[in-house]
């Protein structure tokens, strides 16, 4: 949906909007104050609700008879389109931008039928996203945080399962907020990655370790140095190098080497070699061969 404000700006700023059809007749060439521009025979009120005392309401006649010619002023606007469009806009706090009266050629009432029609249809199924937000959210770099999303909460371990330092891996989850649909300041984890799966960008049997409490993306910083921890009452995180950048290989010992050996010496108990005895000549015509034992060396 179109921001209101914008499209109003749009409808306004349009070139030909001087010449609309609810336009007052220039004063110097009407014959009456306040006529319309599209229907000379109307007066620019027609298209606004008729400010009446309670106790004598317009006639229902008459302002069918109103509303029909208002219509009719409409479809001979040249800014009929870009009226429509921001009349059924919607304002910050959810109302329709022009809530009453005759805008691009609608009634009151079949803008707000559009509108109670545009929130059950959100949501009865997700919005569908464009293609292209799709498969950026199916790079390699974006599913692998996706999958480690799924497996862990803790942010370095969605950061070490999917390869990357924090910091790219919270970036990561902010984009794939907005590339989903989601607002990345108010979606949690679980979220994300139902989103995820109910769009085929993570696979169905995907399982997804349960807890709905965390933001999926982290606020940022006043200052922007450094984002914030993504869960809630922890303290801050002290910045991490990714884990690539961690030592590899063996690590040197804080033991001394000798100290080390001596230790496995002991452990390990007597140490044992193979010996090879003498061969035994028996009376009989028979000649055992060498028969290999292990004795103790100790
Ligand atoms: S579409 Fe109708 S209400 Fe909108 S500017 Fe034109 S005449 Fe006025």
């Amino acid at each position: 949906m179109r921001d209101s404000l914008a499209a109003r700006e749009e409808l306004i700023q349009h070139r030909h909007y001087r010449y609309r059809g609810c336009a007052p007749v220039p004063a110097e060439v009407a014959d009456f104050p306040g006529q319309a521009l599209g229907d000379p025979a109307l007066h620019i009120d027609a298209w606004g609700t008729v400010d009446r005392p309670d106790d004598d309401p317009e006639p229902q006649r008459e302002r069918v008879a109103r509303e029909r010619a208002a219509i009719a002023g409409c479809g001979r606007c040249p800014v009929l389109a870009e009226c429509r469009v921001y009349a059924n806009t919607e304002t910050v706090d959810g109302q329709l931008a022009e809530p009453a009266g005759i805008w691009g050629g609608q009634r009151s009432l079949e803008r707000h039928r559009a509108l109670i029609a545009r929130r059950q249809a959100d949501t009865a199924a997700p919005a569908a996203r464009p293609a292209a937000a799709l498969a950026e959210a199916r790079t390699v770099q974006k599913q692998a945080v996706l999958r480690a999303l799924a497996r862990e909460t803790d942010e370095e371990l969605v950061a070490y399962r999917a390869g990357m330092d924090v910091r790219t891996a919270n970036w990561h989850r902010a984009i794939l907020c907005g590339l989903l649909g989601l607002d990345k300041a108010t979606a949690s984890r679980e979220q994300l990655l139902g989103r995820a799966r109910e769009l085929g960008v993570l696979p169905d049997g995907t399982r997804i370790r349960p807890d709905g409490r965390w933001p999926v993306a982290a606020a940022p910083n006043g200052d922007g140095s450094r984002q914030r921890r993504i869960a809630p009452g922890r303290p801050e995180q002290i910045v991490l190098p990714g884990y690539q950048h961690l030592p590899r290989g063996r690590r040197p010992s804080p033991v001394p080497a000798g100290v080390v050996a001596a230790t496995r010496r002991a452990r390990r108990g007597p140490r044992l070699r193979l010996v090879t005895p003498p061969p035994v000549q028996l009376p009989l015509p028979i000649v055992l061969p060498s028969v290999s034992v292990l004795e103790c060396a100790a």
